[in-house]
This record gives C-alpha cells, sequence and structure tokens, in this order.
C-alpha cells in the first residue's frame, strides 16, 4: 500500500488465526470508479487512520479492500443461522469480508469489515455486491442508533464502486465498511455446532469470552456464564429498541451478535404511530418480526444459542439440557426490567420509583397512545414540554384528550424531571420519510439530504433550529411504509 499516512495501520488476523474452520481466505473485487460518498471522520481518528489521507485514492483503495497494507489476510467468515424460523446450515458472508481486526484509541480491538465487497464462496445465488441505497441506510440508522446510546455497529464509510448493480433496475453500486466489536453471531455457533467438533466449538466459545465476556473465565462453569452473558446482553439491546421504537425487521439468528450490538441493518424502520402489530418490512409476511414481537424472537434466538453450546455446559446432556433451561428463564425478568427501568426515565421518573405505579401508568398511556395513533417518538418529547408546565402540544396530539388530560394530570402529580426525559427521547430519529427521501437524492448524485439527516440524527437529543422537519411525524400523503431488504 502506497498510502503513507497510514502506514502505521496493521490490521491483526486473530479471527483467521484462531478460528480457521470459520475464515476462507478471500480478496475484495476491484471497483472501477471509487468514489467517497461519506467518512465519519470521528470515527477513523478513533481506530488510527489518517481521515484526510483516506479520502486519496489510496485511501479509498483502502476502504474498498483492494489494497491492502501487506500480511493482511482479508477473510469471509462462515455461520449458519435460523431465517424465519427455518436452519439454513450455510449462509456466511456472501459479499462481505472482514479485513482483520485494529485497536481502537480506548484499547478495544474492532473488526473491519466490508459489506458489498464481491461474490464468496458463500454467495450461492447472489451477485456479491450492494446498492449505494442500502448501503448508506445501514450507515445513517447504525450512526443514530449508536448517537442514542444503543450497542450498534458502526459506519466508516460509504464508498460507490463506479460498477451498476442489478435489483429490480440497474442501481449505483457501493461497499460499506463498517466496524464492530466482532461479527461473531448466533449463527456462527450454530455453524460450528453442526460440524460436530467438541473441540472446535470450545475454541469459539474462548474466543468469544476473550473478546467480549473476559469475566465469565473466573466462573465455574465459564460456558454457561458466557450464554448468561449473551443473554445479558440481548435482553438490554432488545429493551432499547423498544423504548426507542426500532424494528430490526431480520432478526434471524445470523443477524444476532454475540456482543449484544445491534447489526445487519436491512429492512430496519422506526416506528411511526404507536402499535405492537408494525411491521414494515415487505419480506416479513407473516409479522413474525413485528415491533412487539422482538422480545419473544431475542429469546427464541437465544435457546438456539444455546442449542449449540449444549455439549460445552456439561458432560451430561440432560443436565446440560436443565441448566440452558434455566438461564434462558432469567431473559424475561431481565428485558423486563430494563425496558421499566428505561421507560421511568421517558417519564422522567426516578429508576426508584416503584415498579407497580410506572407499570400501571405505562399501560394506560400505551392503551392511549396505540388507540388515538399517536407518533411514537414526537409525544415522548413533548410530554417533556408538558412536564415543565405546557401540556398544550401533547394534549393536541389527540383526537379525543380527555382521557389523556385525566392521564397527565396524574403523572404530572409524580413531578416528572423535564431534563431526564430530554435527555432519553429524542428529538431526532431517522424517520422513513426522511431516509428515504435522503437516499433517493443521494442515489441521483445529491448528498445534501443525506448529510443534514445524518447531522440530525447524530445528534439526537439536542433540538436545533432548522432542523423542524426532522423532529415531525410523515405527512399523511407518505405510507403506508414498506421497507425492502433491497440487498
Ligand atoms: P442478510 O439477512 O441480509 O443479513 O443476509 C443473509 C445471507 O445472504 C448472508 O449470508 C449474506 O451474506 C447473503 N447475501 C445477502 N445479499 C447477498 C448478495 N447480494 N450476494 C451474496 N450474498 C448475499
Ligand atoms: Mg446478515
Amino acid at each position: 500500500m502506497t498510502a503513507d499516512a497510514q502506514s502505521s495501520i496493521i490490521f491483526g488476523g486473530q479471527f483467521a488465526r484462531e478460528l480457521p474452520e470459520l475464515a476462507v481466505h478471500w480478496q475484495a473485487e476491484e471497483a472501477p470508479d471509487p468514489r467517497l460518498l461519506v467518512l465519519n471522520e470521528p470515527l477513523a481518528e478513533i481506530l488510527g487512520f489518517n481521515s484526510e489521507s483516506l479520502q486519496s485514492p489510496e485511501g479509498l483503495q483502502l476502504l474498498l479492500g483492494t489494497v491492502l497494507p501487506s500480511g493482511t489476510t482479508p477473510v469471509a467468515q462462515g455461520y449458519a443461522g435460523h431465517q424465519f424460523g427455518s436452519y439454513s446450515p450455510r449462509l456466511g458472508d456472501g459479499r462481505a469480508l472482514l479485513l482483520g481486526e485494529l485497536m481502537d484509541s480506548a484499547g478495544n480491538l474492532r473488526d473491519i469489515h466490508l459489506k458489498g465487497s464481491g461474490r464468496t464462496p458463500f454467495a450461492r445465488g447472489g451477485d456479491g455486491l450492494a446498492a449505494i441505497g442500502p448501503m448508506l441506510r445501514e450507515y445513517v440508522v447504525s450512526e443514530a442508533m449508536h448517537a442514542m446510546g444503543i450497542p450498534s455497529t458502526r459506519s466508516l464509510a460509504v464508498v460507490a464502486t463506479g460498477r451498476p448493480v442489478r435489483r429490480e433496475a440497474l442501481l449505483p453500486g457501493a461497499v460499506l465498511t463498517r466496524v464492530s466489536s466482532s461479527h461473531l453471531r448466533v449463527g456462527s455457533f450454530q455453524y460450528v455446532r453442526a460440524m460436530n467438533n467438541e473441540d472446535l466449538l470450545r475454541r469459539l466459545a474462548d474466543h468469544a469470552i476473550e473478546r467480549h465476556y473476559p469475566q465469565v473465565m473466573e466462573a465455574e462453569n465459564p460456558y454457561l456464564a458466557l450464554f448468561e452473558a449473551v443473554l445479558t446482553a440481548q435482553a438490554t439491546l432488545t429493551a432499547h429498541w423498544m423504548l426507542v421504537g426500532f424494528i430490526h425487521g431480520v432478526m434471524n439468528t445470523d443477524n444476532m451478535t454475540i456482543s449484544g450490538e445491534t447489526i445487519d441493518y436491512g429492512p430496519c424502520a422506526f416506528i411511526e404511530v404507536f402499535d405492537p402489530a408494525t411491521v414494515y418490512s415487505s419480506i416479513d409476511e407473516s409479522g413474525r418480526y413485528a415491533y412487539g414481537n422482538q422480545p419473544i424472537v431475542a429469546q427464541w434466538n437465544l435457546a438456539r444459542l444455546a442449542e449449540a453450546l449444549l455439549p460445552l455446559f456439561h458432560e451430561n446432556q440432560e443436565h446440560s439440557v436443565a441448566l440452558a433451561q434455566e438461564s434462558l428463564g432469567a431473559f424475561h425478568t431481565q428485558y423486563s426490567a430494563t425496558w421499566l427501568a428505561g421507560m421511568k426515565t421517558k417519564l422522567g421518573l426516578d429508576e426508584r420509583f416503584e415498579d407497580e405505579i410506572a407499570t400501571s401508568l405505562t399501560d394506560e398511556l400505551f392503551a392511549l397512545l396505540q388507540a388515538d395513533r399517536i407518533d411514537y417518538t414526537s409525544f415522548f418529547r413533548n410530554l417533556g414540554t408538558a412536564a415543565r408546565g405546557d401540556t398544550e402540544p401533547a394534549h393536541s396530539m389527540f383526537s379525543d384528550p380527555a382521557a389523556f388530560d385525566t392521564w397527565v394530570e396524574r403523572w404530572r402529580a409524580l413531578e416528572p424531571d423535564a431534563n431526564r426525559m430530554d435527555r432519553t427521547n429524542p428529538v431526532y430519529i431517522p424517520r422513513n420519510h426522511l431516509v428515504e427521501e435522503a437516499l433517493a437524492a443521494a442515489v441521483d448524485g445529491d448528498l445534501e439530504p443525506f448529510s443534514q439527516l445524518l447531522a440530525a440524527v447524530t445528534a439526537p437529543f439536542e433540538q436545533r433550529p432548522g432542523f423542524e422537519r426532522y423532529a415531525a411525524a410523515a405527512p399523511e400523503s407518505f405510507g403506508p411504509y414498506r421497507t425492502f431488504c433491497g440487498t
């Protein structure tokens, strides 16, 4: 590589070295005409890149994976997964590559990973490519999630390749360079379990422990403790999704990480009017991954992880199953506790506030929101204004406000803290109509709407003049909204 300013970058190959059975050495495809669409400069600096030289032709080659520091061993990772409930024994990175790991400025190991970098041996029928729209979509939504404090993979850059991609139409192609604390998935364990190789399963579990949960090494049963740590991370993550109204859209076991970071932003979307049955994804015909089903699905996916880990829990299979079931039983309690604590904060109440009253308050409120089809995000922000004494913005959202007025008086008597509410209730989320508008403009060569949207959602709690339309609900003319995997 000739980009001098990146000469200090050395991608580690820990995953490829420790788990060669899951790593197929592979190269990214050349891009005919690379053009940088977006670069995450703060993230680049955290990772030790020089932002300026990343924008040079050599820098773009690095972001595309086509010219890499010597010694780099890019790999496609193997994994399996339950997709919409049916098991696929061999999925893997069909159009993605792990370049390797970097140590960030905080001393944490980060995967640098490409999406849309060409066909790999896992590509099956796919073309290995990605279009600009879905890659920018992952960029903006993942960065919004991170800014809201929700664990997520992050986005370093999107580079247009100059290669057209055939979908419903011919679309301009792109590569997303993404960053995460690892790309280990529930499906990684399922893949290994199916090989019937206990040594490999143990190596994979040890690798996961070292990378994510080193504290469990001290436990009496470290592999069971690993499972419990993943369960806690996933229960917490799902609770946070629910609190901000995030619908992942395709919670297959290959799209659930061991780290507890949100991954693989496909047909995801934020809820508009509050309704647990909301499904935006066009491929989710049965509503399996509807907003309100997400906690149940997370637990179902964890049961699949437990099955994969069974041989490590105990040598006696029956005893292993009993241990797994007992651990899995904690999901509901942990999820509910995190959700209720988060809901108290959204309502401006102290986390120690009495659970029973908080539960009845939220149950009543959600019934009102659902009955009157209230925009979830702007409602909570308006409620912050109500906590400051002006109930009008929230009141005027209801067509039949009498029941809300009663509720709000009861709630205000509890002296909610408006500042606490504003720190947890986002003003700006990647609203569906704004995302669509920004992506359509970007595909036509105008990146300004995308930059504005990104500016809004990466400082989500800070209300700013000039960003009013980013805080407003979709116009009536928009919808019913449908998202497409659009891969
Ligand atoms: P997803 O549910 O989008 O995360 O992807 C499911 C599986 O399909 C993964 O194994 C992907 O690598 C693979 N895949 C998705 N799109 C493509 C594509 N265009 N070419 C090759 N493989 C793909
Ligand atoms: Mg995936």
